[in-house]
């Protein structure tokens, strides 16, 4: 018997699927710990499209960064500390946040709205008072206000100054009306490897331009974040040594300084190939760090990471239905297969960026036959597909599903940055959302109603 397992790559944790299983029936099971979820059980529950989100994964994930990065911390005898801080951006639902900063991370925000919704849980007294906000993204005064009334509040809030009009708001402001720590943003000329190394960067300052501004009143933090799904890890330690030299000679002039926030890049293994593992690339930091600071004998900084996609993608998979399927008369695939959901607006980095998903089949996962497909989604778009980049996804052929059954699947890895890009496209209606937690399920978000929809348009 063939080990459909280890063929739909579950159980892995270098995947990120160490949580998946295959079941006697050939379904789809989700474990935590010694319970686990039938993934047909919650399609027959809640319906299709549906996304499920599992809050116990970020947690764990969370921890394991916690005792990596302060295993290595000890391991060296490095006497920084390591802060992680929550890129809300990358996932803004209370489901992702609230695990995150239960479990003791930060938060970093990139806009008014995003520290909008902390100060909502601020005034409900629901953060603990030694929480730290990092404030990146263009401060407009509305950004700036709520700043300040936070700030003022005694929340630690840390903006970072991106651009020039900023150094001058906050390093200008009157005495007596200090606006405290702040943080300032460079553009570490590295040149990585990633879909998202540009040429052009319009994010933070040169290393000559923050060198050349003198002291920089109440700096306490030198920020970079350079790009996203660094394919080498070699370019994460590259940056930081470019980072690290720049923060040396800031220093000097400004002594507060005692903290290097590296941003985000940690890449996720979505197409379930081998990447870099994360021991290393922690051991790695920590070790650049250590020896740096000893040969320039300065104090040991404080570490930051915003990983984003790191901590949340693998949170979150999301399940289809398979409405139709037609054949394809020549190309790489056999078959569409047809979903009641949507790429275009549902995972809209698939359109957008090509990005590569893992698809497994929810049920039939022990099916014999297997075909090469292409999906497409349910809106009138011609580009409404995966074709996993031109090629196929093997999924079961459904000659043998009984009439009336359907064939079902999901992809994994989509808590990272799909929700907050979702679309109306065609007016078809936004997955469901669940949460899996300590065996409880719960209806996070229903299915909107064709009015709700409607009304999204004014109607
Ligand atoms: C987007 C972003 C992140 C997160 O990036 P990932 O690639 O998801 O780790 C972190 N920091 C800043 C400033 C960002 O803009």
């Amino acid at each position: 018997m063939k080990n459909y397992k280890k063929f739909w790559k579950l159980g892995k944790k270098e995947f990120n699927t160490e949580i998946f299983d295959i079941n006697k029936s050939g379904e789809l099971v989700i474990k935590e710990g010694n319970y686990q979820y039938n993934a047909m059980d919650l399609i027959k529950k809640f319906g299709t499209p549906l996304e499920v989100t599992f809050p116990f994964v970020i947690e764990r994930r969370l921890n394991d960064l916690f005792n990596i990065f302060n295993r290595y911390i000890k391991f060296y005898n490095y006497h920084g500390r390591f802060f992680y801080h929550y890129p809300m951006k990358v996932n803004q639902n209370k489901e992702f946040v609230l695990p995150i900063v239960s479990e003791g991370g930060n938060l970093e925000v990139s806009s008014a709205n995003e520290l909008w919704l902390v100060k909502k849980l601020w005034e409900q007294d629901q953060f603990n008072s030694k929480i730290r906000v990092i404030c990146n993204g263009p401060k407009t005064t509305t950004y700036l206000g709520l700043i300040s009334d936070l700030k003022s509040r005694g929340l630690h809030i840390v903006p970072i100054i991106e651009d020039e009009d900023e150094l001058v708001y906050f390093t200008n402001l009157k005495s007596g009306k200090s606006i405290g720590d702040v943080g300032i943003r460079i553009d570490v000329d590295v040149k990585v490897k990633s879909h998202w190394d540009k040429k052009f960067n319009r994010f933070g300052f040169s290393a000559e331009e923050v060198l050349n501004m003198g002291k920089i009143k109440n700096l306490k933090m030198l920020h970079y974040h350079i790009s996203s799904q660094v394919v080498q890890s070699k370019d994460l330690v590259l940056l930081l040594k470019a980072a690290i030299k720049i923060f040396i000679k800031l220093k000097k002039v400004n002594p507060a300084l005692d903290a290097i926030d590296i941003g985000g890049g940690f890449a996720v293994p979505y197409e379930k190939k081998k990447l870099y593992p994360i021991d290393g690339v922690i051991k790695n930091i920590i070790k650049t760090l250590n020896e740096t600071v000893a040969k320039e004998s300065i104090e040991p900084p404080d570490i930051i990471v915003e990983w984003g996609r790191y901590l949340v993608a693998p949170a979150q998979i999301t399940i289809f239905k398979v409405l139709h399927q037609k054949t394809i008369a020549s190309g790489p695939a056999k078959k569409w297969y047809i979903i009641d959901g949507s790429f275009i607006n549902d995972l809209s980095d698939t359109w957008a960026l090509h990005q590569k998903w893992h698809v497994v089949p929810v049920n039939n996962m022990n099916a014999k036959k297997l075909i090469r497909v292409w999906l497409a989604g349910s809106t009138c778009d011609s580009d409404d597909k995966y074709t996993a980049g031109g090629h196929y996804i093997l999924l079961p052929s459904t000659e043998n599903l009984e009439t009336g059954q359907y064939q079902y699947l999901a992809v994994f890895d989509t808590g990272a940055y799909q929700d907050a890009l979702s679309s109306h496209h065609c007016l078809l209606s936004s997955p469901a959302k669940i949460i899996a937690q300590n065996g409880i399920l719960a209806l996070a978000r229903r299915r909107e109603t064709p009015d709700e929809v409607g009304k999204q348009f004014g109607w």
